[in-house]
Formats: structure tokens, sequence, C-alpha cells
């Protein structure tokens, strides 16, 4: 399936079966490998509907893992068949939802009612012990063998087609009987002929995170079951009468002696299955699906419908940031350049993206992001795409079991040490009586305890920086720690620039007035690597991380990375600014964001957001250290070393940038690029070109 030549001829196919469907669509994967070549297709929602650890299985391919991990960072929500699968998926997306196997009860129930037993059955002798399901390398034969052996007065049945394993591989045995498949309307019947229901599974690798939908299905014919070890067999129905788990072959022939001895006839054992099986209905699992589903399509009403792309541009943009986005915006508009603008996430905004969670709160999925900047031009700029609503950042820092406001100032102080500074000299001078300015170097450590001295720099910057960034302050540049110098004024707001704003409508509906040109097309979900096969463009503008760029030609460079974690609360408000800092290292994370305050949104519930530091995940920040930026220097001088592609933005340029600078950084490009182009054409006016 991952040979390119198999991709290339699903993709059309694929392309021909939606060319007439008016959508909107869902993608929805039951397995990473069908991504290649379906994840072009703008969908409404992505889900990825895992059943199996497939990467376990006999033949698995070996391009399941690294898809995987591709399928999470776009699929919107993740569903999981079991208690095993959702625990080892949970970690791995926001959105994983534990949807264990259901059941029709009515239909097996029929098991119990006055079915005639199929013809192929009737002449086997009973009692006979039955499994139905597909017949593969994680059935363990040699306990099939055992179990005939031991008791060639029991008939063992067995239904469901052979797969990955050979007829040859099957034990055979005159009281092992093979039916082969059967239609799913069949299985009653069988059902009804068995005294016992078997899962006959070996414990390995391949059925560590399996949980077999025959469960609750054999017990909704009313049938004792036995299993072998089976970890969400065990968690889920382990405790249930009649459901008899069995370590080894021994066990198993003994736990089916006391199956066979249950009384299975027993109302009120009856009771109690239909009872809980009641809880298990495919309805219910299918409405809480469509109900995810449903509430995805509804917060992606942003998405504009985009465009097909073809297979030549002026310019291909990798990246639908704030960088890439200025950049496709101004060359489409301002030089009638034809741009396509790609990302491999399935979303426009970059990490400014924002979008309503299902309560419908505008939330920002990356964190919170504040516009703040000193540059009318960039204001001027942005105001073509949105209008503002004026809002002016405030934080408070958990210090000491109070809440008080970071930068540090004169309040903060006053509120901490019941001091009653009142001017800015007093507030300097106590400051300057602990300043304990550095010897040395300028790093994250010095920065602060030569401006504000010790005790503050520990309660409010040590435990913060060192989980933000996951090592020492003292190893970190100082121009970290000085992006929040302490204040001697009683000023609570988080930023001084002049322009303090968030977008009226959001980021994403900034972007998307920003992209709304006939000559910008929008891919989704695609990979940089992936499209430069596919698609022709004079130039390349990438501002992913740089060394991903250049294949790490120069080793990985350093990125720090968040976990969020988006909770929603029934209640208005959650806390009494938009963000709390918790510096303490015993708490585990950095801040919780409160987006009701950024955004002014009114709403009788409340959506919040923890940041989790990490050194996995998406990259979010450069690392400002000397090892790293020693390195970032090698790729940047390759990339003006290499023709035909730019490098712009904070993860492309390796640089601690805000949303401001990054558009500054992109309009300046701008002009250089249109200066080249205008420059080179002095020389050479043959071709008509975009700029
Ligand atoms: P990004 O927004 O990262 O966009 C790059 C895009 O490229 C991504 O969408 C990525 O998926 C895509 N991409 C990368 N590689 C590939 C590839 N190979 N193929 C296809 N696509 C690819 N700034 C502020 O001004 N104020 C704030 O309050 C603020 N808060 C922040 C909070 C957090 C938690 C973070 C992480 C950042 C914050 N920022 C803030 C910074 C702001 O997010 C960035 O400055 C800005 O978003 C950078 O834009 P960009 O276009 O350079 O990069
Ligand atoms: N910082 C801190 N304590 C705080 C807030 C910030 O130690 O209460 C340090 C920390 O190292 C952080 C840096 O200051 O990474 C910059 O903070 P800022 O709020 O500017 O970070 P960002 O907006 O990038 O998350």
């Amino acid at each position: 399936m991952q040979d390119s030549s198999f991709q290339h001829a699903l993709r059309p196919l694929l392309d021909g079966l939606l060319a007439n469907y008016p959508g909107p669509l869902v993608r929805w994967y039951y397995t990473p490998l069908m991504l290649p070549f379906s994840r072009h297709v703008i969908a409404a929602a992505t889900v990825y509907d895992c059943m199996d650890e497939l990467a376990n299985f006999r033949f698995a391919s070996p391009a399941l893992g690294p898809l995987e991990s591709q399928l999470l960072a776009i699929a919107d929500m993740v569903f999981t068949g079991g208690f095993s699968l959702f625990d080892s998926k949970k970690d791995r997306h926001p959105h994983v939802h534990l949807m264990p196997s259901s059941v029709d009860r009515e239909h097996f129930a029929q098991a119990r009612s006055l079915l005639a037993i199929p013809d192929d059955m009737r002449t086997i002798p009973e009692p006979r012990i039955g499994f139905f399901g597909v017949i593969d390398e994680r059935m363990d034969l040699s306990l099939l063998e055992h179990l005939a052996d031991v008791h060639p007065d029991w008939s063992l049945i067995l239904i469901g087609p052979l797969a990955k394993i050979e007829e040859s591989d099957l034990p055979r045995r005159a009281n092992i009987h093979y039916l082969g498949p059967k239609r799913y309307e069949q299985l009653p019947s069988y059902l009804k002929g068995w005294e016992v229901a078997i899962m006959p599974f070996a414990v390995n690798d391949s059925t560590r995170f399996i949980s077999p939908t025959k469960t609750p299905e054999y017990l909704a014919g009313g049938r004792p079951i036995v299993s072998t070890r089976i970890a969400d067999v065990v968690h889920q129905y382990g405790e249930r009468e009649g459901v008899f788990i069995a370590d080894n072959a021994n066990t198993f022939v003994a736990a089916c002696e006391q199956a066979l001895a249950f009384p299975r006839e027993s109302r009120d054992w009856l009771a109690q299955i239909d009872a809980f099986l009641l809880t298990q209905s495919w309805d219910i699992t299918y409405r809480r699906m469509a109900d995810l589903v449903e509430k995805q399509i509804d917060a992606r009403r942003w998405a504009r419908p985009l465009t097909p792309w073809s297979d030549s541009y002026d310019f291909l943009v990798v990246g639908a940031g704030f960088a890439g986005s200025v950049l496709a915006e101004r060359m489409a508009s301002q030089c009638n350049a034809r741009v396509l603008l790609i990302d491999r996430r399935d979303h426009i905004g970059g990490n400014a993206f924002d979008r309503q969670d299902a309560a419908g709160i505008l939330i920002h999925q990356y964190g919170p992001h504040i516009f703040h900047t000193n540059s009318d031009a960039i204001v001027e700029y942005l105001s073509g795409f949105t209008s503002w609503r004026s809002y002016e950042h405030r934080v408070l820092a958990s210090v000491r079991d109070q809440l008080v406001p970071v930068p540090i100032n004169r309040n903060t102080l006053n509120q901490l040490y019941g001091l009653s500074l009142a001017t800015d000299a007093e507030t300097a001078a106590w400051f300057a009586q602990r300043a304990r300015p550095a010897s040395g170097g300028r790093n994250a450590e010095e920065v602060v305890v030569a401006a504000v001295g010790r005790e503050l720099y520990e309660l409010f910057f040590q435990g913060y920086t060192r989980k933000q960034w996951g090592i020492k302050p003292s190893q970190l540049d100082g121009s970290v720690t000085a992006r929040i110098p302490a204040r001697t004024n009683g000023d609570n707001r988080y930023f001084q620039d002049r322009h303090q704003l968030m977008p009226a409508n959001g980021y994403t509906a900034l972007f998307t007035a920003m992209l709304d040109h006939p000559n910008i097309d929008v891919a989704l979900g695609v990979e940089w690597n992936e499209v430069r096969q596919l698609v022709s463009a004079d130039h390349v503008i990438f501002t992913g991380p740089i060394d991903e760029y250049f294949g790490h030609r120069f080793g990985h460079l350093p990125y720090r990375s968040l976990r969020f974690d988006h909770q929603t609360f029934d209640r208005e408000t959650f806390q009494a600014v938009g963000v709390i800092n918790y510096p303490h290292s015993s708490v585990p994370y950095t801040r919780i964001t409160e987006y009701k305050h950024l955004t002014g949104q009114k709403a009788s519930r409340t959506s919040i957001s923890y940041e989790y530091p990490s050194s996995k995940g998406d990259p979010y920040y450069p690392m400002p250290t000397a090892p790293a930026q020693a390195m970032y220097q090698q790729y940047r001088a390759l990339s003006e070393a290499t023709a035909g592609v730019t490098i712009v933005g904070r993860l492309a340029t390796y640089r601690y940038y805000n949303m401001d600078q990054v558009v500054g950084q992109a309009l300046a490009t701008f002009h250089r690029l249109t200066q080249e182009r205008v420059e080179r054409l002095k020389h050479k006016t043959d071709r008509p070109i975009a700029i």
C-alpha cells in the first residue's frame, strides 16, 4: 500500500468518487495506511477510528507508525475501540474518546429463542463449545488442540474466515469442526447451538490491545464465556458472572468445565446481562460518535470552500501561519502571482489558529495569543482583514498562596510583602537593595537576579522557566526572561505596547479574509515533502522548521513544545483574569488560560486550557541557547546559499518572535523579494512573470 504507484493510482480514483459529492465530507480512517492518497481531501472533520494496534499485527507495514503520527496530527478526534487502546492513545491527541465494542443485543438475544440449529451443525454432538470471528495468528492453536485432546467428548465449533495463516496450520481433530465464514444474520442460530462460547486468543503483542466485539455478543446470546487473559476482556467483563478467565491451556479446560456447569438459563443472570448490555448498544455508541462529528463540522463553519490545486504556480508557500499567509496574500494581491499555500495541519492560521469548541466557546487551539505591537504599519496592514477588540492582557501569578500581578511591579511587592511603596523612586530603591548584578554573562537567571534579587527570581522565574524550557535558567539566553522586565510603577498590564488588540472575530476569521483571493489556492493536511514532487513553482517560501527543510543535515535543532489540556466548565467564569501563571515547580503546568477574557465572548459556560511544557510534540519554541543558535547559523548560511527558496517565520528563522514580529518579517521579506525580482527584470525581460 505504501508503494507510490499505488498511491498515484488510488488518488484519482478517490477524487473521481468525490467529484460530484457536495459535502460536507468527513474523512474517517480505520487505518493510517489510507492517509497518503486521501490527505489532500478537504474535509469538514477527520476521524481516526482506531480499532486495533495494527502495527503489532503479522505482516504489518513499517509505514504504519510514522503514518499514524501524521494522522494523529491532523485528526479532529480519535475513537478507540477499547480500554487498552484508549490508554495507549490518550496522551497522543487532545480528543481521544473511548468507544468500546458495542452490541446489537436484540440480534444476538435470538440465540435464547426458538431459532433452528443450522444444518451443518445439527448433527455435531453436544456439548458444543464455539467461537466466531476471524481465525488468524492471534488464535492460540495449541490451546485449541489441547482442549480437543483432553475432552474428545466435547465438540469444538469454529466459525469465521481464515486470514494470514494457512489451512495446514490448523489443528485437525475429529472433534474440531471448522464451519467456515457465516453471515452476520446467521450467527445467533450458531450461538444457540453452543453451551459455552470461547475466545482462545494467544496472549502476546498482537492481542495486547484487542477488545473483542464478540464478548458482548456471546453474552447477549446468553452464553457463558471462557477467554484467555485479554486485558480488555478482563477489564470490562472479568468480574461478571458467567465470564471465566484462564491463564493457560490447563486452566482453560478447567474454566470450560465450570462454564458448562454454569446455570445459564437462570433468569437473574440473564436479567443482569440485559441490564448491563443496555448501556453498550451500538445505537448509543453511534449517537456519541455522530454528536462529536456534528459538533466538529459545526465548529468548522469558518472554513471557506477550498479550491482544488493545480500543478503549476508562481509561489509555493509552505505553512499557513502568519509568515506564510502574509506572503501568500502580498504576492497574490500586489503582484498578481498564483500561489499555492499548503499546511500539514488541516487548518489555516498556524499556531494562532482559534476555533469554537464543543460548547461554542472560541478557544485558541495552541494556547493564548494576544496581539500587541508598537508598529502602526503592522496594525494598519492587518486591519485590512479584521476589525479589532481592545484588550489589555492581565496576568496573575500564584505565589505563596496569593495571586499577584506579573510582570512584577509596585502592586506585586505591596501585595506580596504587605508594603506601601507609593512612588517609582521608592520601588526602584527597594529593587536596588536586593538586586545582585551579575559578574559574568547575561543568562536568563542573571538578568532577573540583577534586576530584582534572588528571592523574587526564585518565586516568579526559577520554577516557571525550568518547567517551560526543561533546562536550568542559567543555560538560557537572557532575552527569554528579559521579555517581562520588572516595573517600578503600578501598571498591571502584561504588555506595554501602544497597540494591544484582539481580532474582533478571532484569528481564523482574520486568516480566512487574508487568504480569500482568487489567486490563492489553499491545500490543507498536506506535507511539503509530498507536494514538492507534484507541483512546480518558480519559488518556494518555507515557514516550517528550517532543519526539517534541509533534512536535518547539521543535526536536529531543539524545539520546546507544549501539551494543551482544554476543558469546559458549566459556570460563567473560571478565574479573575485571562491567564494565571503557576511558577512553582510542584505544579506540573505553567499557566491556565480562560479564553472569554481575551475574546470578550459572553456565554453561560467557559473554556480554559492548561499548558504542560514538553520536549515532545509540535515544535513551538526555538531554544534560546548558545549551542542551538550555533547550529541554526549553519542552516541559515545554507539557506542563504540556496536558490529558489526563502525561509521565513518563527521556526524557520529560529527566533522567539511574537506574531507582530513575524508579520513584520514577512512584509520585509515581500519587499526584498519584489526588489530582487525588479532588479533581475531590468536585465531580462523576455519572460512574463508575476513580480
Ligand atoms: P506557525 O504559526 O508555526 O506556522 C507554521 C506552519 O507551517 C504551521 O501551521 C505548520 O503546520 C506548517 N508546516 C511546518 N512544516 C511543514 C511542512 N513540512 N509541510 C506543511 N506544513 C508545514 N505571539 C504573540 O504575538 N502574542 C502571543 O500572545 C503569543 N502567544 C503564544 C503562545 C504560544 C503557546 C505559542 C506557541 C506562541 C505564541 N505566540 C504569540 C507566537 C506566535 O504563535 C508566533 O509568532 C506565530 O504564530 C508564528 O507564525 P509562523 O507563521 O512563523 O509559524
Ligand atoms: N517567565 C517566568 N515566570 C512567569 C512568566 C514568564 O519565569 O511568570 C519566564 C519564562 O522563562 C518564560 C519567559 O519568561 O518562558 C517569557 O514569558 P512569556 O510570557 O513572554 O512567554 P510566552 O508568551 O512565549 O509563553
